[in-house]
């Protein structure tokens, strides 16, 4: 009797373990749904569309490869959260704001884009000629449009699915086009797995190049972001999203492919070029695929808030004063978190900011960083020049918050271009405009003259460690 009733109880406890283990599995998985939206700009339509990125007036002759809005969304106890990612140059704060003014029963929309240069420009900097902005309405609508679309239709596609997370490193697919020589040369990846299916549901990565851009050309195309996407979905048969790091300071192909391609062991045709960057970066991403481990993506928490950034760029104020760029300017108060009064850019005499937004994604185990522009990599391990090099111009600047001592868990995401566009986000011990120059260069280098201004990395990164503190100073009051 007794040894029954020993035996029952221990039946009876692994039946217990086995549910509580049961529902730690489940505990893993929240509502995840993809979708994939075509927003390639129609051609033909009387008005040329102004290819971005690269030097102004390139109007488009035909398209090499389909745009896409791609969307990831993820459900928690009646909260959604979507990352969306567009093949453009970059979405400007107030096209994401109006996005999201369409999906107010999200919790968060994060809206980046692959930052490919051979897409419609919706900035306004590469017009056909410096006082002409590139922006056609009618293609800002329908990408808007698209980005919507993404986003409702991966809403719909939703179901409970578990989740992994991997990394890979290889900076040899990295080129670095302005010294200090820095790399990040970590992509980092998500798999989602539907609960009881073989097939991964999605695919989200996060890697840090630029396209390879291939000059005189203009025919619309993704680049290698699209081929490395085109591979992964058709190794993994699942949708795939891709996001970009920290692409700045100035993070390219490598010469190293270039030289294989010249030595015949890589094609030289531009989009078979292209395309075999994106077959050895899928491999990368394979990598991380096949490292990764389980991750707890529950509860989900974002912590987000406009930052304003004075600016300090002559041709940025001049390309507002024009109405070339056409987003809101503020009189600089001197506190990026208070908005001054609105100014019109063509009268404004004081120092002028511009409104942005930064914030910090905690999806259970992951930290995901939202930085509005192209930072450099020496932001994200805090790898800065120490010490500062004679040449630069602040020889006492700080350095910044690392992304990676602020995010508090090293199961991270950077993604860059998220929610904005505001150019290059330089450390400002690295900033040099004025002579003498640093590593003993007669000339500045590539960067300044596409940044908002020297403090606009200080005020991004700390703004980012105050999230972080935000989130975290929430935890503890809910406890
Ligand atoms: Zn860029």
């Amino acid at each position: 009797m007794f040894a029954q009733r020993l035996r029952f109880s221990i039946v009876l406890s692994f039946v217990v373990a086995g549910a509580i283990l049961a529902s730690a599995t489940d505990s893993r998985a929240v509502d995840v749904g993809f979708a994939t939206v075509d927003v390639t700009p129609k051609l033909e339509q009387g008005q040329p569309i102004w290819l971005a990125g690269l030097e102004k007036n390139r109007a488009a002759t035909g398209v090499h490869d389909p745009l896409f809005a791609r969307a990831v969304v993820l459900r928690d106890r009646g909260k959604k959260v979507a990352l969306v990612s567009a093949d453009s140059i970059g979405l400007p704060y107030p096209l994401v704001q109006s996005v999201r003014g369409k999906l107010k029963d999200f919790a968060y929309v994060l809206v980046a884009a692959t930052h490919s240069h051979a897409t419609p420009d919706v900035i306004g900097i590469w017009g056909p000629s410096d006082d002409k902005s590139g922006v056609v309405p009618a293609y800002v609508e329908q990408l808007e449009a698209g980005l919507v679309a993404a986003v409702r239709q991966a809403d719909a596609a939703s179901a409970p699915s578990a989740a992994e997370y991997g990394t890979a490193e290889d900076e040899t697919l990295l080129g670095d086009f302005r010294l200090p020589e820095v790399y990040d040369g970590v992509l980092r990846i998500l798999r989602f797995q539907r609960v009881g299916k073989k097939q991964p549901a999605g695919v989200v990565v996060q890697w840090n190049a630029h396209g390879i851009e291939p000059s005189n050309n203009p025919l619309v195309t993704r680049d290698f972001m699209g081929s490395m996407v085109d591979a992964l979905e058709k190794r993994h048969g699942c949708p795939v999203i891709y996001f970009q790091g920290a692409i700045g300071g100035l993070m390219g192909t490598p010469k190293k492919l270039v030289e294989e391609a010249k030595a015949g062991r890589l094609p030289t045709e531009i989009f078979a070029f292209i395309d075999a960057v994106g077959a050895a970066t899928a491999d990368l991403a394979d990598r991380a695929l096949a490292a990764a481990q389980p991750i707890e993506l529950s509860p989900m928490t974002v912590q987000t808030k406009q930052v304003l950034l004075p600016l300090d760029n002559p041709g940025f104020v001049q390309a507002l004063a024009i109405g070339v760029l056409n987003r809101p300017a503020y009189e600089w108060t001197g506190d990026k978190y208070q908005r001054g009064d609105q100014v019109a850019p063509h009268a404004a005499t004081g120092r002028m900011a511009l409104e942005t937004e930064v914030a910090y994604l905690q999806l259970g185990e992951l930290a995901i960083a939202a930085i509005p522009g192209e930072i450099y990599p020496e932001c994200v391990y805090g790898k800065y020049q120490d010490p500062i090099d004679p040449g630069a111009d602040f020889l006492d600047a700080a350095p910044e918050p690392s992304i990676a001592e602020t995010l508090p868990s090293s199961k991270m995401m950077v993604i860059g271009l998220a929610n904005d566009e505001v150019g290059y986000i330089v450390p400002k011990r690295q900033w040099d405009v004025k002579p003498p120059h640093a590593y003993e260069r007669e000339s500045a280098q590539y960067g300044e003259r596409n940044s908002v201004g020297p403090d606009t990395a200080g005020l991004i990164l700390n703004a980012l460690a105050e999230r972080v503190a935000d989130a975290q100073a929430k935890a503890t009051d809910g406890k």
